[in-house]
């Protein structure tokens, strides 16, 4: 787990680490995706259960506590998400994960939570993200949870899309809007981290940048790659374009496109790019080509895709398909 906070959750950190009784039994840390909300969570986690904490609440990563959780076998902690699905896929070189957060890991929450705590005296943290995975069932078991909550219990509940919860869920918890990084805080956080092309990669990953270091991908220098091609327009070469953007899997390639698509209709009206400012001229000569009624389709296809990414058949077709679709928009 990771044991730091950024710099822009600083003080808000501070504030719950150090609430104590006043903490309300379920914090709902809300916000885009990006900017570092389950790190944030994780981390206090493991500042509420350690036994030597720093002054700043993070925790000693020393005690028993810091190394049970290190060996992912702290017995106040629980932490649920959509597991991986099981053996039978194993011959797949991606494993396909999970959706959903199902009822069967909120039965077994019940049954853990129906225990005493193992420190004597000390506090169970239950860490669940992304809380709108869970569906119907899992959210009303929940729910009985957060309702009659067991003694010295903290759940700790991550969401991307808050709108997407069950409005009782909403109403049990206390809920946190998380802090985004400024320009500022976002680059020089990146530059912190060595990543090139820092700038850039604020401007690409929309102020959001911890996403782009958790996919452990060179990102520029995959524009690089793939810009050119898409800049040919009308053009493209279908194939050469879909070998390149398919390196990442299909989700990143709709991505790519998704971002792309925003900057050229914004370009078209004369509007600050979001993503691709560096390519603010291409774009522009581009945009005058289009027309835009195709773009509109073409995003909205893009936006139905999303849904079904996660499907492993036939990716290089699909993608081929959709290139196409890129390519008639000049016409
Ligand atoms: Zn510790």
């Amino acid at each position: 787990m990771i044991n730091n906070v950024y710099p822009w959750q600083e003080s808000l950190f501070a504030h719950w680490v150090h609430a104590g009784e006043g903490r309300h039994h379920a914090l709902l840390f809300h916000g885009k995706t990006g900017i570092g909300k389950l790190a944030f969570a994780q981390t206090l986690a493991a500042g509420l259960l350690c036994s030597q904490p720093q002054a700043n609440g993070i925790a000693c990563g020393q005690c028993q506590s810091c190394h049970w959780l290190a060996e992912g076998a702290h017995p106040d902690f629980r932490e649920i998400t959509p597991e991986d699905d099981d053996a039978a896929d194993s011959s797949k070189k991606k494993t396909r994960k999970r959706q959903q957060i199902v009822i069967d890991q909120i039965r077994a929450l019940h049954d853990y939570l129906a225990l005493t705590s193992h420190q004597v005296g000390g506090m169970r943290v239950v860490l669940i993200h992304p809380l709108e995975a869970m569906n119907v069932a899992a959210s009303n078991a929940l729910l009985k949870l957060l309702e009659e909550p067991p003694q010295r219990t903290q759940f700790l509940l991550v969401s991307h899309q808050r709108q997407a919860l069950l409005p009782t869920i909403l109403s049990r918890c206390m809920q946190v809007d998380m802090p985004v990084p400024s320009h500022a805080q976002g680059l020089q956080w990146l530059q912190a981290q060595s990543v090139a092309q820092a700038d850039w990669v604020w401007h690409y990953s929309g102020g959001a940048p911890t996403t782009v270091l958790q996919d452990d991908l060179d990102w520029h220098g995959w524009y690089q790659q793939w810009s050119p091609h898409l800049t040919r327009g009308a053009a493209m070469d279908i194939a050469l374009a879909g070998g390149v953007l398919i390196k990442q899997g299909m989700a990143a390639a709709i991505q790519v496109l998704q971002k792309w698509l925003l900057d050229l209709w914004l370009s078209r009206h004369q509007l600050p790019l979001r993503y691709h400012p560096d390519a603010a001229a291409t774009l522009q000569t581009l945009a005058a080509k289009l027309e835009l009624s195709r773009l509109l389709a073409f995003q909205q296809q893009l936006n139905r895709f999303k849904m079904t990414a996660q499907h492993p058949l036939n990716q290089e077709l699909q993608l081929e398909q959709l290139l196409l679709q890129y390519k008639k928009m000049f016409g």
